[in-house]
């Protein structure tokens, strides 16, 4: 999976990184996504960084709105909030279905589960990366909720994530989600259909 003889691929994986959920309102409904990439980059002012992909609707709605909130998932989270949040498309279902919120002052939605911060943004740069939108933010509003330990990307693979199934299957597997792709060769633009990641977070059966 070497990009060229410099570029080991797996050295990716040695980045370490949270999760959270980027919640949003369209103007009609709440949504959001999962994400690993944010972080806090200045402190005078206070500014974060998210990026976020393109084929997300949050990102859409991002674009639009200039306005989100990080939610900062706790190792409790079970994997059927990766699921919901992260494996299907605000495009078609509605994410809230039977989710607990409240209100933040930016009147965009805070989970009351599995969250032991929050924090509200306000975009003031968007950078193109190609895959993925940069936000550049600053902090309107942040609250901690809980004492619960931060979920970690690592966490997430060792703890969360269900373990593959050992069944015989020819093709290849997603190494963030589980997804199975049946055939001999996974197309080069191939992009996992339930967490977006490229062929890179792919092995063989
Ligand atoms: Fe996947």
């Amino acid at each position: 999976m070497n990009n060229n003889d410099l570029i080991q691929q797996e050295t990716f994986a040695k980045i370490g990184y949270g999760l959270y959920v980027a919640t949003v309102n369209d103007g009609v409904k709440n949504g959001g996504c999962i994400l690993n990439t944010f972080m806090q980059v200045a402190n005078n002012p206070n500014q974060v960084i998210v990026s976020v992909s393109k084929q997300n609707y949050t990102c859409e709605v991002i674009e639009k709105t200039k306005a989100f909130n990080i939610n900062c998932l706790t190792e409790k989270t079970p994997f059927a909030v990766f699921k919901n949040f992260g494996f299907q498309s605000g495009r078609t279902v509605n994410k809230f279905n039977g989710v607990d919120f409240f209100t933040s002052k930016n009147a965009l939605p805070v989970l009351k589960q599995y969250v032991n911060g929050f924090f509200s943004l306000s975009v003031e740069q968007s950078i193109d990366l190609g895959s993925h939108i940069a936000f550049m933010c600053t902090v309107t509003e942040a609250k901690v909720l809980s004492n619960e330990l931060s979920i970690t990307y690592d966490y997430y693979h060792n703890n969360v994530k269900p373990k593959a199934e050992p069944k015989q299957k020819h093709g290849f597997i997603c190494k963030i989600c589980g997804y199975i792709y049946e055939g001999e060769e996974l197309p080069p633009d191939f992009i996992c259909p339930l967490c977006k990641h490229g062929i890179a977070d792919f092995e063989k059966l």
